[in-house]
Order: C-alpha cells, then sequence, then structure tokens
C-alpha cells in the first residue's frame, strides 16, 4: 500500500473498529482485552458523543452490586476501573456490556451519510463491551433501572447501530426499553398463533416486553406463562392481564419451573420458552420447560452455552436452542411502538425507568 493509501486508512478507520484495538493486535473491539478511547485521535468513519447516561447490563449490574454488598458506590468504583484499564465498560466476569445515551459531539466525513448530527441526542445500539469509552466522573448510580449518570465520552464505529432519542416519552425509560430492543422482534419471529410461550424472569424489563409481544402473537388461544422471582414483579405482571398464568418461582429450580409448566401444557412443554432473568443457573429450566421440537431462546446475558447444549443432550430433549442477539432490523422501532400501543404496559415501566 502506498503511503498516501496508508495515511488514508488511518485517518479513515476500520468500520468494525479494529483500528481501536490496543490489546490483543488484530482483535475485533468486543473481545479485545483494551481499547483506545482517545478523541483528540480523529477517524472519519467515527462519530463521538458526549455521555450522559450508561445503561449497564442487567447481569452486569447485579454482578457488580453483589461484589460491592449492595453499595452503588461500589458499583460505581467498579465501572471506573474496568472502564480506565479497558478503555470500555466491558464487565470481566459477566462480559457483557450495556448501552448509552449522549449528544453527538464530531461526525466524521465518512459517517455524515448516517444521517446524525452535532447536537443530536443518541442511544447505541452497540453494546458498551465494544464501544470506546472514557469518564471523567460518575455524578449518579440509579440501582432500579440499572442506569448510571456520568461525563465522558464515547466513539461509535461505523458498523454500530445507534438511534435517535424519541420526543413522545422520557429519555430514562427510551434508553431502558432500547437496551432490550432485540427481545420482543424475536419473539414476534417465533411465536405463533394459538402457541403456548413462557417466559422466565417474565416480570422485569425484557420480560415484560416478551410478554406482552408474546401475548399479541400467541392471540387469545394461545398461552402465556410468566415466571418470576420477586413477588412484587410478578403482581406487576398479573395486573397488567397479559399472562394466562403468572408464579412466583425460582428459574434457577428445573423441578419447581417444570412443576409449574406442565400442568398448564397439557404435560407437553411450551412451544416457546424465553430465558429473561439477569442471573446464571436457568439453563435446564428452560429446557425443562420446553416441549419436545420446541424452541428455548436465551436472551438473558447469564447464560452458558455449554450448560445449555449439554443440559438439552443430557436429558435427551431434542430442542432448538437460539442465543439472543441484541440486533434485529427494525428492533429499536418495533420494541417503542410496541410499549406506545400498550398504555398499561408504558405506564408501568415509566413508573420504574422514566
Ligand atoms: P431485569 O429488568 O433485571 O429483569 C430480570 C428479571 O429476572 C427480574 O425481574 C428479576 O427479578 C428476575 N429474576 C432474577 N432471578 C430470578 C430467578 N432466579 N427466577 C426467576 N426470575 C428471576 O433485566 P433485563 O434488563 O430485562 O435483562 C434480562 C437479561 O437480558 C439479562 O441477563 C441481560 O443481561 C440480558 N440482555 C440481553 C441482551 C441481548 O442482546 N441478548 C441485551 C440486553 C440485556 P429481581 O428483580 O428480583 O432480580
Amino acid at each position: 500500500m502506498s503511503s498516501e493509501a496508508t495515511q488514508r486508512t488511518l485517518s479513515a478507520g476500520d468500520p468494525l473498529g479494529t483500528h481501536r484495538v490496543l490489546d490483543p493486535p488484530g482483535a475485533l473491539p468486543q473481545p479485545a482485552e483494551r481499547l483506545c478511547a482517545d478523541t483528540s485521535r480523529h477517524f472519519e468513519t467515527e462519530i463521538v458523543v458526549d455521555v450522559e447516561t450508561l445503561n449497564i447490563d442487567a447481569a452486569s449490574f447485579r454482578q457488580m452490586e453483589e461484589a460491592s454488598g449492595g453499595d452503588p458506590d461500589g458499583v460505581a468504583r467498579l465501572v471506573l476501573e474496568t472502564v480506565a484499564r479497558r478503555g470500555k465498560q466491558h464487565n470481566p466476569v459477566t462480559g457483557s456490556g450495556g448501552m448509552l445515551l449522549g449528544v453527538v459531539r464530531r461526525v466524521g466525513a465518512l459517517a455524515e451519510h448516517r444521517g446524525f448530527a452535532v447536537g443530536d441526542r443518541i442511544a447505541t445500539l452497540a453494546s458498551l463491551s465494544l464501544t470506546p469509552l472514557s469518564l471523567r466522573r460518575i455524578v449518579a448510580v440509579r440501582p432500579t433501572s440499572a442506569q448510571i449518570d456520568v461525563e465522558g465520552a464515547a466513539i461509535v464505529f461505523a458498523s454500530a447501530p445507534l438511534a435517535r432519542m424519541p420526543g413522545d416519552m422520557p429519555e430514562r425509560l427510551a434508553l431502558a426499553l432500547l437496551d432490550v430492543a432485540g427481545a420482543a422482534p424475536q419473539v414476534a419471529r417465533f411465536a405463533g398463533s394459538r402457541d403456548s410461550v413462557v417466559v422466565l424472569g417474565a416480570g422485569g424489563k425484557s420480560g415484560l416486553l416478551c410478554a406482552a409481544e408474546a401475548r399479541r402473537c400467541v392471540g387469545r388461544s394461545g398461552r402465556v406463562i410468566g415466571l418470576e422471582a420477586s413477588p412484587e414483579y410478578a403482581a406487576d405482571l398479573r395486573a397488567l392481564g397479559i399472562c394466562d398464568h403468572v408464579a412466583v418461582a425460582d428459574a434457577r429450580d428445573p423441578i419447581a419451573v417444570r412443576d409449574v409448566v406442565l400442568p398448564l401444557t397439557g404435560d407437553a412443554g411450551a412451544d416457546l420458552t424465553l430465558s429473561c432473568v439477569n442471573v446464571p443457573g436457568v439453563e435446564l429450566s428452560a429446557i425443562v420447560a420446553t416441549r419436545d421440537r420446541g424452541k428455548a431462546y436465551f436472551f438473558a446475558m447469564s447464560t452458558s452455552f455449554t450448560a445449555a447444549a449439554l443440559g438439552a443432550e443430557g436429558i435427551g430433549k431434542d430442542i432448538d436452542l437460539y442465543i439472543g442477539n441484541g440486533y434485529a432490523h427494525g428492533h429499536a422501532e418495533h420494541t417503542l411502538a410496541l410499549v406506545r400501543e400498550s398504555p398499561a404496559l408504558a405506564q408501568l415501566l415509566s413508573s420504574r425507568y422514566g
């Protein structure tokens, strides 16, 4: 390559973000150990964002809360340490990130076609585990929503999706919804009319959205069964009226889950089971809750591929196992529309995250 061509490549940056990887060389940003988040280095495919709020992945936030004995200042310290060490909020224990809300500071010349302008309020739709991030300080930690207000800067690569904040709902609520925007569209792809659907962790953010989407898809002759550990969240879910049955149950206990689900599904198991919990150890519960040749969809980042694959094999269960892709075409619009369509769901989510 000529030196002019090399210079052009350097100042454009790689659309996949490899130009920001410090360690190990040649890695993509998500699996990389360390990224360069120096915003004084300009690359024309990048969009630079002044960050206001981090929406931490639920499994990651819970892990950091547990590691700090429930102390929000301890969570703040862990986030500052991770970002300082890795140049991104990539939880070294759970491997997950989250996403962020901020204001566009700079649009590279080769990113202008994306339609964003300086001053736009945006949410990133790619994981914090691959987004270069630097933090000046943490302003507030909000455990109920797993959101952290910060002052900092982030870099969005050409290949990383992002969305303009909607004008018709509180930004914190929209941020919470966009964090799990990949969940409901997948339910719409998998759940058929008259199907039975089980949602583990159904009272949480993604669980509520999946249960609402399942209700839309299966109709009134189908069946939606929600399992939730928190009695308070289970009561909220019951009050929404989208589930045929809501049980307070520990999704890490496969026998308890089986005893709830089988009697409600003619002893066969559900056509589709979704794992939306924020804790590890529910793979076998999802598997025993699913009928022969049914589908188990693991949206939870706390899922172990090994536990799911070997667990299904070990009990001779021929079901399709799906990993939750955080991205689906049109996922942000799909999820926001689902919530706009249901005033009761919107009100509940606003009361928690708005
Ligand atoms: P959330 O709002 O915290 O919901 C999780 C729910 O699961 C909560 O209601 C929680 O109850 C419940 N739960 C916890 N332990 C349980 C148990 N043993 N049995 C039954 N229910 C239990 O979390 P979220 O934001 O919806 O996220 C859910 C999962 O999706 C997380 O694992 C997150 O990492 C993952 N996620 C995946 C993607 C992706 O792209 N695939 C994107 C974003 C998030 P408590 O409130 O009592 O704990």
